[in-house]
């Protein structure tokens, strides 16, 4: 595998640079340096020497028409050019130096290669050695043949570990993961018994429910090592990396035992081997590895495998059979009860001014994730720091939903007159259908200040409690919640605009779900015409029907959309008063709150 050694790349520049340098060096600048050491000297001077004895070696270099010799003691060499001089060789034999053929080569010529090619050569592979070591150990591996090895994070236990008390909620996951940490703790009592743990665990859910933080609470709460690695990290540029990564991370796990493996987005490499043309090799390999190691160890060793994924439905089932992932742990969104306490846990980090009502703002955030939550105590501090407040209030947190939700205000939208007036209408239209209708939950807040993620204005609705069932009139009030917006630009404007089309979108969508996949609709009874794909991330849906039934589906979305439109104009003319009078009011205050639309409203 040529792509393996590529890393090594810069390296090999580095040698050639070295070399190069070298050979210059020798070439250019070791002559003139030795050229340096040889002082020039006149004739007179030479003969002087002679006459005074004081030469050491004389070599005559007829060719070069120079003469090269030494003082006694050999320490300085002397270089004169010839003269015609015919006593010169009884001269010198006078003067007793001695006749040498290699005064400038004194040194021993073994010896100067060695110091002018092979020191240098030598000392600077060892400088390459080191840093291709360096360099190496940046890139995750002790040496050159690092690649494959995995570069699992593992957090060894600390004394602030995540522990099950830090995520809030969830009471349903954490009851059905402490049986995990129990085993972690005591092994013993399992194999005595013969009960055999299971290996993997799949932790279910939206993002940003906790998944992470609840595998990083049980390696907490057992007080064992925490490996943890992405499903995508797996799948490398390079086939069979993916694999070898694997057998890697779980020779380190073995190593550790008994310990946590934690895999996030296991769907990366575990979806569905369904032989289509664009599949990956490289991830069935690692797959394969996969199931192959989950089967190598035996039950009981001490490596609990959990795996995070908000697309269980794409999981290829032979991941998800006994002996491999066979326990599956729902992770849900937080329901009201759960949203007050995630708050509260991360409000501990935070200042707060006194009387904080938790329970207003969880109701507020209908259906915020964990992650959510966290992000909206944050805002809310930085909101207070930004007003230099060093307490957070209750307006911070209820403020911050909105950002969260539907982004920062924009504060340089300006909208025209008539704009404001008609979205005034329209989020008045919302209120007004929704709190007419009796089933239908009160508004909380009304605004009409623009946000940066495009809302112009919108109507916060806040269900009581928690709802797990709603009917079919329940449904059928939140359509016609949905057009109450454009019902009051038509009953007021006699036009229609753009503002609308989110509302189109849901109100559809849940149509559409009534008759598909509620069985709400008297001529389909209880078939199932769509099924869902892809539940927690957009409950994407594939029609599961014939083309003339699509047909049929689709003229009894309008109907019912269509009929509660018409619901919606009807209440809202009977009530033509309170949706001008209200309307005007929010117009001039761009915000209201629940309690003062339902004032006017019961006027
Ligand atoms: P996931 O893995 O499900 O996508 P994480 O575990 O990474 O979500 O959660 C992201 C962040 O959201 C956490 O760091 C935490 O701050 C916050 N969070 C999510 N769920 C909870 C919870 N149940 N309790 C406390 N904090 C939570
Ligand atoms: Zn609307």
């Amino acid at each position: 595998m040529k792509e393996v050694q590529k890393p090594k790349k810069p390296l090999i520049y580095y040698y050639g640079i070295v070399l190069l340098i070298l050979v210059l060096f020798n070439l250019l600048a070791m002559p003139w340096l030795a050229q340096r050491q040889v002082r020039q000297v006149d004739y007179g001077t030479f003969l002087e020497m002679a006459e005074n004895q004081e030469l050491g070696q004389v070599e005559v270099q007829q060719q070069d028409n120079q003469i090269l010799f030494t003082n006694k003691d050999n320490t300085v060499i002397y270089k004169t050019g010839m003269m015609p001089d015919p006593d010169l060789t009884q001269r010198l034999a006078d003067s007793g130096a001695v006749f040498s053929g290699e005064i400038i080569q004194q040194t021993n010529p073994i010896l100067s290669f060695l110091l002018s090619w092979v020191l240098p050569i030598a000392f600077f592979i060892a400088i390459g050695q080191f840093m291709s070591r360096k360099m190496m150990e940046r890139a995750g591996g002790p040496n050159a043949l690092s690649f494959g090895k995995s570069n699992a994070k593992v957090y060894v236990t600390s004394s602030q570990g995540i522990k099950f008390s830090d995520v809030a909620g969830e009471d349903e996951a954490k009851e059905n993961l402490s049986e995990i940490v129990n085993y972690l703790h005591d092994p013993g009592k399992y194999r005595e018994i013969g009960a055999a743990m299971p290996k993997g665990i799949l932790l279910v859910g939206p993002p940003g429910t906790g998944k992470t933080m609840l595998a990083k609470a049980v390696a907490g709460e057992a007080g064992v090592p925490f490996f943890s690695m992405s499903g995508s990290e797996f799948v490398e540029m390079f086939v069979g990396m993916g694999a070898s990564k694997v057998r890697d991370l779980f020779k380190q796990a073995k190593e550790k035992a008994p310990c946590i493996v934690f895999i996030d987005e296991i769907d990366a490499i575990g979806q569905k081997r369904d032989g289509r043309l664009s599949s990956n090799d490289e991830r069935e390999q690692t797959l394969n590895q996969l199931l192959t190691e989950m089967d190598g160890f035996e039950d009981n060793t001490g490596v609990i495998i959990l795996a995070a994924t908000n697309r269980p439905e794409s999981l290829d089932p032979a991941l998800t059979r006994p002996g491999r992932f066979d326990r599956r742990v729902p992770v849900e969104l937080p329901d009201l009860k759960g949203r007050e306490e995630i708050l509260k846990v991360h409000a501990k980090k935070i200042k707060l001014e006194d009387g904080v009502d938790f329970g207003k703002v969880a109701r507020m955030a209908s259906g915020a994730s964990g992650a959510e939550l966290a992000n909206i105590i944050n805002e809310a501090a930085l909101r207070a720091v930004r007003d230099g407040r060093n307490r957070v209030s209750q307006a911070d947190l209820e403020e911050s939903i909105e950002v969260v939700i539907a982004g920062y205000q924009k504060k340089n939208a300006i909208l025209t007159d008539q704009e404001k007036k008609i979205v005034a209408y329209h989020e008045v239209g919302h209120a007004l259908v929704a709190a007419l209708q009796n089933h239908s939950a009160p508004v909380q807040k009304i605004t009409i200040v623009p946000r940066t993620s495009g809302a112009l204005g919108y109507t916060m609705q806040v269900e009581e409690g928690n709802h797990y069932l709603l009917s079919k009139e329940e449904l059928e009030n939140k359509i016609a919640t949905l057009t109450g917006g454009r019902a009051a630009e038509e009953l007021v404007f006699h036009s229609v605009s753009t503002g609308a089309s989110n509302d189109i979108e849901q109100a559809t969508k849940l149509a559409r779900s009534m008759i598909t996949r509620y069985g709400m609709s008297p001529d389909f009874d209880m078939v199932a015409l769509e099924t869902v794909t892809n539940q927690y991330l957009g409950g994407d849906v594939s029609l599961a029907c014939s083309a003339q039934t699509q047909t049929e589906i689709d003229r009894q979305v309008v109907e019912l959309v269509k009929r509660q439109h018409e619901k919606a104009s009807a209440i809202l003319r009977e009530n033509r008063d309170k949706l001008d009078e209200i309307a005007r009011y929010l117009y001039e205050k761009e915000t209201i709150t629940g309690e003062e639309f339902m004032e006017i409203l019961n006027r």
